[in-house]
C-alpha cells in the first residue's frame, strides 16, 4: 500500500502551516477582511482558497445547463455571476490598476464560460469549468493582499496537485511539484493556492470531488509535514450532531483521527470524507476554526484518544439497500465470496453488512452499476433493493460496551430501523433508516443521548 509518510522535506517546507478557508470565508469583501486579518500574523504558511460561497453550486448548474443544451439558461447564470464578481471586485480592489487588472482575469474567465455554453458537453469540459470558482477566488485574495502591502504569492494548484487513475493524490509528483513552485517564489510570506481542482493522470483538469477543499490542505500538509492543518469554516468545530438538522449542538473540542475519518465519511458535511487520510499516518494535527469567530476553541483533530463513550453523530443520505435472500446460503460456505466479488467487479464499495442464515443485507452509496450489480446477484439469490436510505453513524472512543450506550437501544422501541451495525469496530454504531425518518431519529438520539433524558 502507497505510504503517506514521507521522510525528506526540504527544510524550506517545514514546519509550516497549511490554512484552508472555505466558501463563505471567502463569500464577501468582509469576511476576506476577517481572513487577511487572520493570516496576517508574519509567519509564512501556505493559504487553500475554495470558491466563493455559491459559486461551485452555480458552476455545476451552468454545466448542467451545456450537458441539457440549454445554452440561454447557462448565459443567463453566467451574467449574473459577472455581475456579482464586479461589484464584489469593486469593494474589495480599491487600487485603480489592480481593479482593472482583477476584471481583465474576470472576464476571461466569464468568456470562457460563455464560450463553453455552445459546445458539446463533455466531462473534461465540465470540469474546467468547475474548476473557475477557486481560479477566481485565489486572484481576488492575492490581488487584495497585494494592496494591503502583505508579502504573498499565487501557486497555481493545477502545476502541482494531480490525481492518479484510481483517483488518489499521486503524492511523488505533487511532492516534487510543489517545491518546484515554492523555490519559485522564496521572497513570500503567505502562499495562495486553489483547494478543489487538481489534474488528472493524464493532465486533464479535473478535482477532487465537492468539498475537496479540505482533501487538498491535507494533501498539501502531509507532503510538506506542516506543523498543523487549520479548516477555517463557518461554524466553530464539529458538533455533536448535524446543526442544519438538530438545534441544540454543541461543538467538540477533541477528536482522534479515527473518529473524526468516520464522522467525515458519514456525512458531517464540515469535512470533506478524505480530508483526515493524508495526515493521520504523520499525525499532524487538524485544527477546525471559525473565520467570524476566531477566538472561539474549535475542534483539535490529532492522534489522541480523550473520554470514552458517543461523542457525535452523523447522517449519510442517498443510500441504496440491496437484500440478497439464497435458499442455498443456507451453511454453504464460500457464499458471501461470491457476493463480495460481484461488487468488487463494478468498484462499488460496501459500507454496512448484516447476515441472518437465509440472507445478506448490505448498502451502498455509489449505485451508477446498480443494474449490473442486480443482474449479476440474481443468477444465483432473490434480490430487493430499497433506495432513500440513510446511515445514520454515532461515533466515539470506545462506544461498544460503554455504560451510555445503552440508552441508543431504548430509543429503538421510538425509531424505525433497517438495519444496525454494532460492533463492526469499538468506536462507531451504524443504523440504517428510511430517508423521511431521518429528521427525527437524529432529534431523538441526540435527546436521548446527549441531552439527558430520563428514560
Ligand atoms: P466550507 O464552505 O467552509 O467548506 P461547509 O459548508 O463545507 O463549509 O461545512 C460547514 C458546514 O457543515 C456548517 O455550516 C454546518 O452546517 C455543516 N455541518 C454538518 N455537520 C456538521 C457537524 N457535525 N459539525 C459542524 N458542522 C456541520
Ligand atoms: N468549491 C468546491 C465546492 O463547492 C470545493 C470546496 O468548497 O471545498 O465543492
Ligand atoms: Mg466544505
Amino acid at each position: 500500500m502507497y505510504s503517506w509518510s514521507y521522510t525528506f522535506v526540504p527544510n524550506n517546507l517545514r514546519n509550516m502551516k497549511v490554512l484552508k478557508f472555505g466558501g463563505t470565508s471567502v463569500g464577501s469583501v468582509k469576511n476576506m477582511e476577517n481572513v487577511k486579518n487572520i493570516i496576517n500574523d508574519g509567519s509564512k504558511k501556505i493559504v487553500v482558497l475554495s470558491a466563493m460561497s455559491g459559486t461551485t453550486n452555480t458552476l455545476v448548474a451552468i454545466a448542467k445547463n451545456v450537458l441539457e443544451k440549454e445554452p440561454n439558461e447557462a448565459v443567463d447564470k453566467i451574467n449574473k455571476l459577472h455581475e456579482h464578481y464586479f461589484v464584489t471586485i469593486d469593494e474589495l480592489l480599491k487600487d485603480v490598476e489592480l481593479n482593472v487588472k482583477t476584471k481583465a482575469y474576470a472576464s476571461e474567465i466569464f468568456n470562457f464560460l460563455l464560450n463553453s455554453t455552445y459546445k458539446d458537453y463533455s466531462q473534461e469540459l465540465e470540469n474546467k469549468i468547475l474548476a473557475q470558482g477557486e481560479l477566481l477566488s485565489t486572484f481576488m485574495f492575492n490581488t487584495y493582499l497585494n494592496q494591503e502591502g502583505i508579502s504573498a504569492a499565487l501557486l497555481p494548484a493545477l502545476d502541482f496537485m494531480r490525481i492518479n487513475s484510481a483517483k488518489d493524490p499521486d503524492l511523488f509528483y505533487i511532492k516534487e511539484k510543489f517545491k518546484t513552485v515554492i523555490d519559485a517564489a522564496p521572497e513570500a510570506n503567505i502562499y495562495i493556492t486553489q483547494g478543489f481542482i487538481c489534474l488528472d493522470e493524464k493532465g486533464a483538469v479535473s478535482n477532487l470531488q465537492r468539498g475537496g477543499s479540505d482533501y487538498t490542505a491535507t494533501i498539501i500538509g502531509a507532503v510538506i509535514k506542516a506543523e498543523e492543518v487549520q479548516i477555517w469554516t463557518d461554524i466553530d468545530g464539529m458538533h455533536n450532531n448535524d446543526p442544519r438538522y438538530v438545534e441544540k449542538t454543541h461543538p467538540i473540542s477533541n477528536l482522534s483521527f479515527d473518529e473524526a475519518a468516520e464522522l467525515a465519511y458519514f456525512g458531517a458535511k464540515i469535512l470533506h470524507p478524505q480530508t483526515v487520510l493524508p495526515v493521520r499516518e504523520d499525525g499532524i494535527p487538524v485544527r477546525l476554526k471559525n473565520t467570524m469567530a476566531p477566538e472561539a476553541l474549535g475542534t483539535l483533530i490529532s492522534a489522541e484518544t480523550s473520554e470514552n463513550g458517543i461523542k457525535a453523530i452523523a447522517a449519510k443520505d442517498n443510500i441504496t439497500a440491496i437484500k440478497i435472500k439464497s435458499g442455498r446460503m443456507l451453511q454453504a460456505h464460500g457464499f458471501l465470496k461470491k457476493v463480495f466479488e460481484v461488487f468488487e467487479t463494478y468498484e462499488t464499495s460496501i459500507d454496512m453488512i448484516t447476515t441472518s442464515e437465509v440472507a445478506v443485507s448490505l448498502t451502498i452509496d455509489d449505485d451508477r452499476n446498480l443494474d449490473k450489480i442486480v443482474s449479476d446477484l440474481e443468477e444465483f439469490a432473490t434480490i430487493e433493493v430499497d433506495k432513500s436510505q440513510t446511515i445514520i453513524c454515532l461515533v466515539g472512543h470506545s462506544i461498544v460496551n460503554h455504560e451510555s450506550t445503552f440508552k441508543l437501544f431504548k430509543i429503538l422501541q421510538d425509531v424505525k430501523i433497517r438495519m444496525i451495525s454494532y460492533g463492526g469496530s469499538r468506536n462507531n454504531i451504524s443504523l440504517l433508516i428510511n430517508s423521511n425518518d431521518k429528521l427525527t431519529t437524529l432529534n431523538k438520539l441526540n435527546d436521548y443521548l446527549f441531552e439527558l433524558v430520563t428514560l
